[in-house]
């Protein structure tokens, strides 16, 4: 299917001197703030009165009687297309991020990006960031080019780069992925769909570390915001779901749509509910984990044992201006540190914390570390002395001091 190039509509676009004017920005913020909460709420069941939107498990509806898929009188025909469940929270993502499009969860965010891609159509032109997320990375180079789907990588955050590559032809759509995993690289979402737009090509953000709680890339420009919702908007780990928001109801977000009803990925009834719930609590942990992860970030920018500290709210991090236009409120819950003692004593650190737990994923209350390039393999860009962190909501001070022990303990400079 050959789908038209997206074109981001003017009205969307933020201007970047708006965006420096510090006290319509906070006013802004503020009401948009007040706004999102009320909104993550999800509203109350019509039916019944109850504060929290009911669950529907039925995986087929009654027809009408003509015998043809018309469907119940709810307009639902069966389990794989909608639910009502899943709908509301559609809902809740829709506004949230500010979509005029539609919104459409999915049962991973590997299924939900995975829709966004194949829906651009065989013969399309992918430029990619050349560090994101491992497994998205993976299935880029290996299965996109089995369904015609050709994927350039650059450096995102060098905008000439993106520039020379837009202009040689290289890019019908781009994928930005902000703050970038996990080295929390920033790209300048309203530079790069400037870029794309006068190239007529689409821009699909993956928002999963921001949140629309920190950046909605959808009034940047970009044409799709995608999201795992396993992390933050979740934020409990007790789900795997991703999610699509649309800004326009056009081409591209009909063929998701029909790519999810075929396949198959609707994210679960019980699972829409409990992704509702875990957005009732988005804007409080969101603020409190950026809170705590600055903090942390602060207290080991300095620190002997540590070579770096990769956090976009470091005022020396590369990409701290352009966060701080884009971003309001915080620079999320994810930092990464980068150990002067390489691999092994990184290595160590993940096995002597106390706090933090050695595990995969991000975005829950409670607080993970990992050594990322144990995780994603030889072939991995990512630094061998790299930890990931993702701070969850333990109080601060217990973090800051597990890590100093761990670090302690690694490097031998104490024994327990
Ligand atoms: N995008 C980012 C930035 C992620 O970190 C992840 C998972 O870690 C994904 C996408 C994939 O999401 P899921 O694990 O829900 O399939």
């Amino acid at each position: 299917m050959d789908l038209p190039a997206c074109k981001a509509p003017q009205t969307n676009l933020v201007n970047k001197a708006e965006m420096t004017d510090e006290p319509e920005t906070h006013a802004e913020t503020a009401q948009s703030a007040a706004e999102a909460f009320a909104v993550a709420g999800g509203g109350h069941d019509a039916a019944t009165g109850a504060v929290l939107p009911s669950i529907n498990l039925a995986a087929t509806f009654a027809r009408n009687g003509s015998g043809d898929n018309a469907g119940a009188p709810s307009g639902m025909v069966y389990g794989r297309d909608e639910n009502a469940g899943v709908m509301a929270v559609e809902e809740t993502l829709r506004r949230l991020e500010g979509g005029e499009g539609p919104a459409y969860v999915f049962s991973s965010g590997m299924s939900a990006a995975i829709a966004a891609l194949l829906a651009l159509g065989p013969g399309a032109k992918l430029l990619a960031p050349d560090v994101m997320y491992w497994a998205l990375r993976s299935w880029l180079v290996h299965d996109a080019p089995r369904h015609g789907l050709s994927v350039t990588f650059a450096d995102m955050t060098d905008l000439e780069a993106v520039q020379r590559h837009v202009a040689d032809g290289n890019a019908t759509a781009i994928w930005v992925e902000t703050p970038g995993n996990p080295l929390w690289n920033i790209t300048d979402i309203a530079e790069v769909c400037a870029l794309a737009r006068a190239h007529g090509a689409c821009v699909i953000c993956d928002s999963t570390v921001a949140t629309p709680v920190l950046t909605r890339p959808l009034a940047l420009g970009a044409d799709v915001v995608m999201h795992s919702a396993t992390k933050y908007l979740n934020g409990h780990s007790d789900v795997l779901a991703g999610a699509l928001v649309f800004a326009r109801d056009d081409a591209l977000a009909r063929e998701a749509r029909r790519m999810r009803q075929t396949t198959g990925p609707l994210l679960s009834p019980f699972d829409a509910m409990l992704l509702q719930r875990g957005l009732r609590t988005l804007h409080v942990r969101v603020r409190a984990q950026s809170q705590s992860a600055l903090k942390i970030a602060e207290h080991f920018a300095n620190h002997s044992d540590v070579e770096a500290v990769l956090y976009p709210g470091l005022p020396s991090a590369p990409g701290h201006a352009v966060a701080s236009a884009q971003m309001t409120g915080g620079y999320s819950g994810m930092l990464s540190l980068r150990l002067r003692g390489g691999a092994s004593t990184a290595i160590r650190v993940c096995a002597a914390t106390r706090v933090w737990t050695d595990a995969t994923s991000l975005g829950g209350t409670e607080s993970l570390i990992e050594h990322r390039a144990s995780v994603e393999g030889p072939t991995s860009p990512v630094p061998d002395d790299l930890l990931r962190l993702s701070t969850g909501l333990e109080p601060v001070d217990l973090l800051i001091d597990d890590l100093e022990r761990a670090i302690a303990f690694a490097t031998g400079k104490r024994s327990g």
